[in-house]
């Protein structure tokens, strides 16, 4: 009897911490895959495609929506960034919990698809931190912060169709509130269905 594992859809302003979180999370746990995804936009540096992102460019990422091989796609600041379908089947029939880390645009089609999945929204603490927090890692021109500080407020005005908002204040507090969420999630009679066979059987 297998156990599907269950899918984990982050979104939250650039600079809000959602990676910093992430790795925080998976840090011990093989149980969770990150889904990595392919963009458009260059590399930062020490960037590693194939780790952070597949780099490709907009005729191969167009080629992969027309195949079918995008789960979801959109543009963010003037890239494209989707999410590779058969990794996250893949791994969601292998019994894995898999993560995505995508924008607010690309969770919302994912929510209409009625995609099943726990969503959650990483909130920064103010505005303010979160200009700070963008300026501090030092990998965006003045004029990309801008951007995508425009993005933010927009952003999180659709915090709403979320399932969570997790507050990103301390590091630690935000990682112990996800690991909660994630445990609620499959505790859900929706994802432990196949223990009553499997009890059952068992007898
Ligand atoms: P995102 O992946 O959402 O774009 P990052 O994880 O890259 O965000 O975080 C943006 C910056 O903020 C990084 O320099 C990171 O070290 C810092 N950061 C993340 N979380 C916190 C926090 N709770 N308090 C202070 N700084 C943080
Ligand atoms: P960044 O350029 O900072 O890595 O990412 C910019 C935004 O794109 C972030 O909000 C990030 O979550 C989002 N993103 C990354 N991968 C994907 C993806 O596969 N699909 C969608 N829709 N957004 C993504």
């Amino acid at each position: 009897m297998s156990n599907k594992g269950i899918l984990i859809v982050v979104s939250g302003p650039s600079g809000s911490g959602k990676g910093t979180l992430l790795q925080g999370l998976m840090q011990g746990n093989e149980r969770i895959k990150y889904s990595v995804s392919a963009t458009t936009r260059s590399p930062r540096e020490g960037e590693v495609n194939g780790k952070n992102y597949f780099f490709v460019t907009r005729e191969e990422f167009q080629q992969q929506i027309q195949s079918g091989g995008m789960l979801e796609f959109a543009t963010y600041c003037g890239n494209y960034y989707g999410t590779p379908r058969r990794y996250v089947y893949d791994n969601l029939e292998a019994g894995y919990d898999v993560i995505l880390e995508i924008d607010v645009a690309g969770a919302t089609k994912l929510m209409e698809q009625g995609e099943p999945a726990v969503y959650i929204f990483i909130m920064p603490p103010s505005m303010q931190e979160l200009k700070k927090r963008l300026v501090g890692r030092n990998t965006e021109t003045n004029e990309v912060i801008e951007k995508r500080l425009n993005a933010a407020r927009e952003e999180i005005a659709a915090a709403g169709r979320y399932n969570y908002i997790v507050v990103n204040d301390v590091i630690d507090d935000a990682i112990d509130k996800l690991k909660a969420i994630i445990l609620c999630q499959k505790c859900k009679t929706v994802n432990m269905k196949y223990m009553i066979k499997e009890v059952l059987t068992d007898a």
